[in-house]
């Protein structure tokens, strides 16, 4: 499915023309999901190298991010029994952003949910609704507060915890094919479109697009094949969580992998999927988890108060679109037909 949504991205993208602009495209799969990079400029050489060079950078965060790869950074952490680590430039950047964003979003978003993932079992043949005895005593390890961050690259989990890196990943790739994109020599990478999963990056111009713009489809959480809507962007990440990426059905109901760190069960705020649109990735990535998390009314609460673009989908076929939308792209609701309401 997720390759279908991947071509579908791509001809919204890039219907058209692309004038005198030469292409390559690399399809891969990294961090356990399908990703595409399509680089635009001057010469097919050139953009080939520096997509190649886009798949490189994401394969090489790939051990610095995964927590179940045995040569991985955060299995050494999370292996530790609360000794103090060090770990990688990119491990320790994408950990003080993690923490970051769990102060900022009071801990909807919580990098420490690795014993919880782990329970549930999701996306493994294992998945299933865990004990009430056994959430909670995964929860008494939950809590970023347990993340020492002692400087120099030393970490320490306190209090049992492991981290789980999942729910920022693919934005800080992303951040890192945008900073890599950008150093490319002049002409190579006039344009950019970076697919990692769930995380769309648009990078400089369009050369298929009156104005340059690329236009990324919000998906019918149903079918996501299809757009409830599209926002035209440049120079920004489009960042999708929802409740039909990664779940299990146990009689009749549904478990997904975005967790409530309150109740260590499935987040059930009637949302289905939350996007953000932000120039930095790692920031919507969070973001995305969190107010999902949040819910409805907390989530439009809290991005009126931190100006953040986003656009819930609700279990009741409406959309709401925040402030922040209009001032970073240009949105075009879609659903009507598949009977969503644009609730603004
Ligand atoms: P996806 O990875 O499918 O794009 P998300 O960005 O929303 O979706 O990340 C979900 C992943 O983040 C989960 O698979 C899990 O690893 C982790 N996670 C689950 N709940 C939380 C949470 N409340 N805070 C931070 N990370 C979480
Ligand atoms: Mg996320």
């Amino acid at each position: 499915m997720k390759r279908v949504l991947a071509a579908l991205l791509l001809l919204l993208g890039l219907t058209g023309c692309a004038g005198r602009q030469a292409s390559y495209t690399t399809d891969f799969f990294a961090m356990d999901t399908f990703m595409a990079v399509s680089v635009y400029g001057d010469s097919e050489d050139a953009a080939q190298e520096a997509a190649v060079a886009c798949e490189q950078a994401v394969n090489a965060l790939e051990p610095a991010l995964s927590r179940t790869r045995e040569d991985s950074d955060l299995y050494r952490l999370n292996h530790a029994d609360g000794t103090v680590c060090e770990v990688s430039d990119d491990t320790y950047a994408a950990i003080e952003a993690a923490v970051q964003y769990a102060e900022l979003t009071g801990g909807a978003f919580d990098p420490t949910m690795a014993p919880l993932t782990d329970l549930w079992g999701i996306n493994t043949e294992n998945a299933h609704v865990p004990a009430q005895t056994e959430i909670a005593e995964a929860l008494t390890h939950v809590g970023y507060e347990n993340i020492k961050l002692l400087g120099d690259n030393q970490v320490q989990l306190l209090n049992g915890a492991q981290l789980d890196l999942g729910g920022i990943g693919k934005g800080f790739a992303t951040d890192a094919v945008f900073a890599l994109l950008a150093q490319q020599p002049e002409g190579a990478a006039t344009g950019a479109l970076v697919q990692l999963g769930g995380n769309i990056g648009t990078f400089g111009e369009n050369p298929s697009r009156d104005g340059g713009n690329w236009v990324v489809g919000i998906a019918d959480p149903d079918n996501n094949a299809e757009f409830l809507a599209t926002v035209e962007v440049r120079d920004a990440s489009v960042v999708t969580s929802g409740d039909y990426e990664r779940y299990f059905e146990q009689d009749g109901k549904r478990y997904h992998h975005i967790f409530d760190p309150e109740t260590g069960y499935p987040a059930d705020t009637g949302l289905r999927s939350v996007t953000v649109i932000d120039p930095n990735s790692t920031r919507a990535d969070a973001m995305t988890t969190a107010l999902f998390v949040m819910g409805l009314d907390d989530g439009l609460a809290f991005c009126a108060e931190n100006d953040i673009a986003a656009v819930f989908i609700t279990s009741d076929q409406q959309i709401y679109t925040t402030d922040a939308v209009d001032s970073i792209c240009t949105y075009t609701f879609l659903g009507a037909e598949k009977g969503y309401t644009d609730a603004q």
